[in-house]
């Protein structure tokens, strides 16, 4: 009996008290410092030379033609839903061009609509 007593105690607990989940995404939790999120590639810093595309695990990474930069050249393209975010393009990235940011918010209709962010500064 006592056992129900308790139950019936933090059930009207909770009924008025704040819950413990989040209104997402209307409410937001920002991720913590180091967290591997959505990758981002500095375009500029790009030499194209594959070493990311080699080292990728999970084959996450194509080369494709940057058609901006004139004459082309090849840059990565990450398949995000294949990434298993251990990091190594970036590690091994002699330029630097490959960031890990902590934007989480990985989601689509379609895996192809969860990319990389390719920015050019
Ligand atoms: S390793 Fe870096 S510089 Fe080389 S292709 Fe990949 S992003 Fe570009
Ligand atoms: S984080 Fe890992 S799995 Fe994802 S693209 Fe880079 S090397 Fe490939």
């Amino acid at each position: 009996m006592k056992k129900w007593g308790y139950t019936y105690k933090e059930a009207l607990k909770r009924l008025f008290g704040k819950p413990y989940t989040i209104h997402y995404p209307f409410t937001d939790i920002k991720a913590f410092e180091g967290y591997r999120g959505k990758i981002s590639l500095n375009v500029n810093k790009c030499t194209g030379c594959s070493l990311c595309f080699r080292v990728c695990p999970a084959s996450a990474i194509e080369m494709v033609p940057d058609e901006r930069v004139k004459p082309a050249k090849r840059r990565p393209h990450f398949k995000l839903a294949d990434c298993c975010y251990c990091a190594l393009c970036a590690e091994y990235c002699p330029t630097g061009a490959i960031k890990l940011t902590t934007d989480y918010h990985l989601y689509g209709f379609d895996k192809r609509d969860v990319s990389a962010e390719v920015k050019s500064e």
